[in-house]
């Protein structure tokens, strides 16, 4: 049980009780505990005085930086709600969420608003900006990931750190309670354009707290941000969680193997937490050696599938067992996660890893699509009722009542549990492909792709066929070095899988299309082989 309402509280104590302690990492830079709450506390008295008021919005748009941590601190502060941008987002998607959550201030980083956004927001409700050079907190200019020049600051906006180092006091607005809304987190869900998740504080402390205990991490811990701050897991797990803890984070800007071995090497964390395709990109890495991953004392692994053959590469290999661990926005991270003292079982059947137990006071159930229980081992798809779920969609009453009925998430994914209470999940219900009418779970025949030595990574959409209705077909990025034919991959799965599952068509490519947070885009997969057609 966290002593804290919100990470705002958090910050606060861990201030009082040991304010020189580094919290934020970022190269060769670093900030304490005190900093960020005096650097913050001075955004929270601009956006104040500017005339943000409680309950407003704040768009966040930026990298895993300082800057990120500062803004949505400060935020918080003036007690507005957050709503964390993809960096990636073009435009029209910008637009989008700027309109829907009804957005008062933008704070994003100067590249983005001279390339893109000053349009994009004049277009909008944002009446406040602030940018930011993602840089201003190094004592040097790192060129590995960073090779753009540091733009002049644009006349018609303030200046981040500017505003940070005024010295102003926090404004005397009421601190967050847990029942407030912290986040309004964008996510397609199960269907249509992005809609707004809104994370209260409570989601969120709920789920940082169940990152520090019974871990075995030391104290303070060392965390580092693998997944991206703006996205719920990299939020909750990485930075809200070093805050419940007092440990520090180490920030690399973005992901980039090199890079995140570079600071592994330099900072030694103890725990982190990823998509699968970003571990699949270390161990493909040319520089990578166990020593790289000596100081981790656990590593996760959530927020899309996690192929067995991954985690024991990764157990041989570079030493680390990958813990699974399974969530969504509207659960503001994981609801099912592998107990630290325990390894998660295979299903023999399928092959598939179980993604762990629900957490404490969670209960998942799995349902047909009449709402009711299925027996252990059934598929059904995925409900979860716990702390940690949102209260709905922000402004949108028909989805939050489809997608919550009675305060449960109804997921879209479907599962099945064991008797002993693993959770499985075996696909996302759009995803499944129809064969002539058998069904196929892309998961099943990529986990087997992945067991294949020439294999980095493999996603299995269906396609058109004008014979069975829907086709398999398996795009795959081979690991270096690796060449074979095409063919040897369906010849491979055939001899694996029962004849209908087996990919009838393999296309490779350099690299599969992902989304910012590492997922690999099924999605755009499937597009590109309609309009292959
Ligand atoms: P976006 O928010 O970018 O639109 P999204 O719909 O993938 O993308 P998230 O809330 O990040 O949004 O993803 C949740 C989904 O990720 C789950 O519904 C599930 O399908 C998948 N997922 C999460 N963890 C796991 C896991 N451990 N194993 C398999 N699938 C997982």
């Amino acid at each position: 049980i966290s002593p804290d309402d919100s990470l705002v509280h958090a910050l606060r104590r861990v201030v009082a009780e040991t304010p020189e302690r580094t919290f934020l990492t970022y190269f060769d830079g670093r900030l304490s505990y005190r900093e960020v709450e005096e650097l913050s506390d001075s955004v929270a008295g601009y956006l104040a005085a500017r005339g943000l008021e409680h309950g407003d919005r704040v768009a966040v748009l930026l990298q895993n930086s300082p800057h990120f941590v500062i803004a949505l601190l400060g935020a918080w502060k003036a007690g507005a709600i957050v709503v964390p941008v993809n960096p990636m987002y073009k435009s029209g998607e910008v637009t989008h969420v700027l309109r829907d959550g009804e957005v008062a201030a933008l704070i994003c980083s100067d590249r983005a608003w001279e390339s893109y956004l000053r349009e994009t927001a004049a277009e909008s409700p944002v009446r406040i900006v602030l940018t930011a050079c993602e840089l201003d907190f190094q004592t040097r200019g790192d060129a590995r990931v960073l090779t753009f020049e540091r733009l002049p600051q644009a006349s018609d906006a303030e200046d981040l750190v500017a505003v940070a180092r005024q010295g102003r006091q926090a404004p005397d607005v009421p601190a967050p309670a847990p029942a407030d809304i912290a986040l309004i987190s964008y996510t397609s869900g199960t269907s249509g354009a992005p809609k707004g998740a809104t994370n209260t504080h409570g989601n969120i402390l709920y789920n940082a707290e169940r990152q520090r205990t019974g871990l075995g991490l030391p104290d303070p811990p060392v965390y580092f941000a693998m997944a991206p701050l703006f996205h719920i897991t990299g939020m909750v797990c990485q930075l809200g969680a070093s805050l419940v803890s007092g440990g520090s984070l180490v920030l690399v800007y973005r992901f980039e193997g090199g890079v995140v071995l570079d600071a592994f090497a330099e900072h030694r964390p103890h725990y982190t937490v990823g998509p699968s395709t970003a571990f699949m990109a270390l161990a493909a890495h040319p520089d990578v050696t166990p020593d790289h991953f000596a100081s981790f004392r656990n590593i996760s692994s959530g927020g899309a599938p996690v192929p067995p053959a991954l985690v024991e590469k990764f157990r041989v290999g570079f030493g680390p067992y990958i813990r699974n661990g399974y969530g969504l926005t509207e659960c503001t991270a994981p609801c099912a996660s592998v107990p630290p003292q325990l390894e998660a079982p295979v299903d023999p059947a399928s092959g598939t890893l179980a993604v762990g137990v629900p957490g404490p006071d969670t209960v998942v159930r799995i349902v047909d699509d009449q709402g009711e229980e299925v027996p252990f081992g059934e598929q059904g798809e995925i409900v979860v009722r716990g702390p940690q779920v949102v209260p709905g969609y922000w402004r949108r009453p028909e989805a939050t009542a489809e997608t919550f009925p009675d305060g449960e998430l109804r997921t879209g994914d479907i599962g099945f549990m064991d008797p002993e209470g693993w959770l499985y999940v075996v696909d996302r219900k759009k995803d499944m492909i129809n064969a002539s009418g058998f069904k196929v779970w892309p998961r099943e025949v990529e986990d087997v792709l992945y067991t294949h030595p020439a294999v980095r990574e493999a996603a299995v959409v269906g396609v058109p066929d004008g014979y069975r209705g829907e086709t398999v077909k398996a795009y795959i990025s081979l690991r270096p070095g690796a060449e074979t034919d095409p063919d040897e991959f369906a010849v491979y799965c055939k001899e694996r899988l029962a004849a209908y599952k087996y990919p009838r068509q393999v296309e490779i490519l350099p690299e599969l299309p992902k989304t910012a947070s590492g997922k690999i885009l099924r999605r755009e997969l499937r597009s590109r082989s309609h309009d292959s057609e």
